[in-house]
């Protein structure tokens, strides 16, 4: 009997640690909506491939999976990626806010203490991030034997993902082409000899004047705009180096390749699961973003890059599958996104009828301050508007007649005249429970950080897009086209399946934490994905 039990003991030990992963990449496609793992299926590679359809056959694919915050934007989308908390508690309450001590307007990665290195942009750390990650929890764990590392375009989502405590974390700085680091992560003030080395390659120079064309023959794009024309895109490079290339480069067709291509170095150098002790690779493949916000969801070029995505995925799947110790079996692929996208306004009111429209955001700060000029006296009553986060100047205030509460109302009830604007809640109103009881309510909740958000939360209505571009689309919005992304976990521990579960995207980080048996990240309000966990 005693030697039975000893057996299940040793039985379940060897079981639990089977399943833990050696390597954790989190794959986060900026702006990928959920039905781009779906719409688009049928020209994704074959299973047998290793891209899109590998991860939906092998993998627990939740198809109604949303953020539940606004915001949806890059920023606060990436910070609930792997610490599983809003942007109420995580801090990171949209890609910028007003910094009422300091009087100035807040990037989410400024860190005017620390110094770039290998290069001269702006300096950027996780200091306004005010919870810890899944990496950070890992490197807790482990004694920091773990790696933990962070790749992409946009420093916002290397940043954001990786958190505190990681090791390499890169972003791109577009006036050189190079990838650049903080000495938050680099103290010696050096870049990793493997990015300097790649940064040295000038991988990219050897993109200029190349075309990009789509990979697919013309018949596959016939549902996308322009509709019935033969060749659908084409768009040519800058024909030397220099930060037009740069810049060009990485909202081309080719701009993932470059960051697959890093992951695999750092893969290499960093030796990513290669051993027992596990690892963490998030990355973020800005690219699709770039051209999403360009062309709309409905546009040969999105197609384009959709298909490009997953033939990247491919060749970086068996990549990991040759060098990851135990081969894809070991390792743990989650693919998701940090928004989604709206439709392009003018199409959908032009072709299809429906009720796009775009509208200035000035146009809300104008109503606001002609109204509280009038209530209260001239003045600059506002002192930014971050998208959706107003912020009043209460400063201006000389009359003991008017109190906070009253001047919020008065801005949110002339916000709510601009023709497009939904609703305009109040930061009074949520932070004493007393919005409305709406279901989409606590998206807006999960925007009130009590010290960082705004004094209104402006909300426009669905399909209202509010920009100071005269073209183009984008996100921000609590509905359906910006919440719902893919939600999609392959590898060591999950079980395969097709769940229509809603969850959030708050889920992903518990999740995670429970398959590398190690606890939450600190304001982690996601639920462990059940089904999906063996
Ligand atoms: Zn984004």
């Amino acid at each position: 009997m005693r030697s039975l039990s000893l057996l299940f003991l040793v039985a379940s030990f060897v079981v639990s640690f089977a399943q833990t992963p050696r390597l954790v990449v989190v794959i986060s496609i900026d702006q990928c909506r959920a039905d781009y793992l779906t719409r688009f299926n049928d020209h994704y590679l074959p299973a047998s491939q290793k891209g899109f359809n590998y991860l939906i056959a092998n993998g627990a694919h939740y198809r109604d999976a949303h953020f539940g915050h606004v915001p949806t934007a890059t920023g606060p989308g990436h910070a609930v990626l792997l610490s599983g908390a809003p942007p109420h508690l995580s801090g990171i309450v949209g890609n910028e806010w007003y910094d009422r001590q300091n009087k100035r307007e807040h990037y989410c990665v400024d860190d005017l203490t620390t110094e770039t290195v290998g290069g001269r942009s702006k300096p950027m750390s996780p200091k306004a991030l005010q919870v810890t990650t899944v990496g950070d929890e890992l490197k807790m764990a482990t004694g920091k034997r773990s790696k933990v590392v962070g790749i992409a375009y946009k420093d916002r989502a290397s940043i954001l993902m990786a958190g505190h405590a990681a090791d390499t974390v890169v972003w791109f700085d577009d006036s050189t082409g190079n990838w650049v680091s903080s000495k938050h992560y680099c103290p010696d003030g050096k870049l990793p000899q493997w990015v300097q080395a790649l940064n040295d390659e000038k991988h990219i120079d050897m993109f200029a004047g190349r075309t990009w064309k789509p990979l697919l023959p013309a018949e596959a794009y016939k549902d996308c705009r322009p509709l019935g024309n033969p060749e659908p895109f084409t768009a040519t490079l800058p024909a030397s180096p220099g930060q037009p290339l740069y810049k060009a480069f990485a909202s081309s067709g080719y701009g993932n390749d470059y960051v697959f291509l890093t992951a695999m170095r750092a893969v290499e150098a960093e030796g990513l699961g290669a051993d027992d002790t596990p690892d963490i690779l998030a990355i973020n493949l800005s690219t699709n973003d770039y051209i999403g916000h360009a062309f709309g969801p409905n546009s040969p070029q999105v197609l384009d890059i959709s298909v490009r995505t997953d033939r990247g995925l491919s060749d970086f799947l068996k990549f990991l599958d040759k060098k990851v110790k135990g081969g894809l079996k070991s390792t743990l692929i989650a693919i998701t996104a940090d928004h989604g996208v709206a439709p392009v306004p003018e199409e959908l009111a032009q072709s299809y009828r429906g009720p796009g429209k775009r509208i200035a955001s000035r146009l809300v700060e104008e109503k606001v301050e002609t109204a509280l000029d009038k209530l209260i006296g001239p003045a600059d009553w506002v002192l930014a508007y971050s998208e959706p986060h107003l912020y009043l100047n209460f400063g201006a205030i000389q009359s003991p007649l008017f109190t906070r509460e009253s001047i919020e109302q008065a801005a949110a009830d002339a916000a709510l005249e601009v023709d497009g604007v939904y609703f305009a809640f109040t930061r009074t109103q949520l932070l004493n429970g007393r919005a409305p009881g709406w279901d989409w309510s606590p998206l807006v909740y999960n925007a009130m950080h009590p010290h960082r958000s705004g004094d209104l939360i402006v909300i426009t209505a669905p399909n209202v897009y509010m920009s100071s571009y005269p073209t183009g689309t984008g996100h921000f919005t609590p509905w359906a086209y910006d919440t719902h992304v893919p939600l999609l976990l392959t590898g060591p521990g999950i079980k395969p399946g097709r769940y229509m579960r809603r969850v959030t995207t708050l889920d992903l980080a518990p999740t995670l934490s429970q398959l590398l048996n190690i606890e939450y990240p600190s304001g982690n309000m996601g639920k462990v994905l059940t089904e999906a966990v063996k």
